[in-house]
């Protein structure tokens, strides 16, 4: 069995001043001893603190990066927006695409997305995809069909060899900030959905090389039960990755194997 990067994925959205985010990272980073080299923690930071979020753990292991967005256009006259070349020149690691509240807000399209995808990994960064439905088609249980719809919108145009440079993240939306978790088996039950998605297009190789993670209100007294789900790789976690304590457990809850 091929084995698989296992990933905690902070996500601090618009939060914190430079001097909190320097706080937070240096408090976390040196209590994170990661001895499995299979393990990885990213964090997606907002874009002034690129830079000296990067400089700050250069010299650690497996840590790594993130940007929360980047622009669909390579360069040129989009003022206020910040292109995936810029992001690489910085040395930022993984960009963060797709998240809901980006697909709400700034109303962004599958289809741009893809263009996102293509620039990011034109790049050479990898890229953490986030898809996942509202409330509305959770209830009428039409929630693999609507993830199979992003992913096959986003995804499928990407060579197998770049599908390696891609992380899933499935956030049901109605689990984001609300408190609400996904049961360990509605997260387990989609994952495994979501792989077979891509093992189907892509065959059994690649879908057993992919990071799945799941996000949604993942804090440190239900991480452990969900990253011990066999296609849960770990979480895309926002609130409880503000504060050192929990993601530190949250951290320490990826599994060994
Ligand atoms: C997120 O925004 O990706 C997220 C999962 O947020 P939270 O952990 O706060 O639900």
């Amino acid at each position: 069995m091929m084995i698989r990067k296992k990933i905690a994925a902070a996500n601090w959205k618009m939060n914190l001043t430079l001097t909190q985010a320097n706080e937070l990272l240096d408090n976390m980073v040196k209590d994170i001893a990661l001895t499995n080299l299979n393990h990885e923690v990213v964090f997606a930071v907002p874009f002034p603190y690129l830079s000296a979020m990067k400089e700050r753990i250069k010299s650690q292991k497996n840590i790594v990066i993130a940007a929360q967005n980047c622009y669909s256009k390579k360069s040129g006259a989009y003022t206020g927006e910040i292109s995936a070349e810029m992001l690489a020149s910085v040395g930022v690691d993984f960009v963060v695409l797709g998240h809901s509240e980006r697909r709400e807000y700034f109303v962004e399209t599958n289809a741009q997305l893809t263009e996102k995808m293509q620039l990011v990994l034109d790049n050479k960064m990898k890229v953490i995809f986030c898809c996942g439905e509202p409330l509305h088609v959770r209830e009428a249980n039409q929630q693999n069909e609507f993830v199979h719809t992003q992913i096959q919108e986003s995804l499928f145009a990407f060579t197998p060899e770049q599908l390696t440079q891609i992380v899933i993240a499935y956030e049901p939306i109605w689990a984001i900030g609300t408190g609400k978790t996904a049961t360990t088996e509605q997260a387990e039950d989609i994952h495994q959905a979501i792989r077979a998605m891509i093992e189907k297009k892509y065959g059994t190789q690649v879908a057993q090389q992919m990071s799945i993670l799941y996000g949604g209100s993942v804090k440190a007294n239900n991480a452990k039960e969900l990253f011990a789900c066999a296609n849960i790789d770990g979480g895309l976690v926002g609130g409880a990755s503000l504060i050192a304590a929990e993601f530190l457990s949250i951290i320490k809850a990826l599994p060994d194997l």
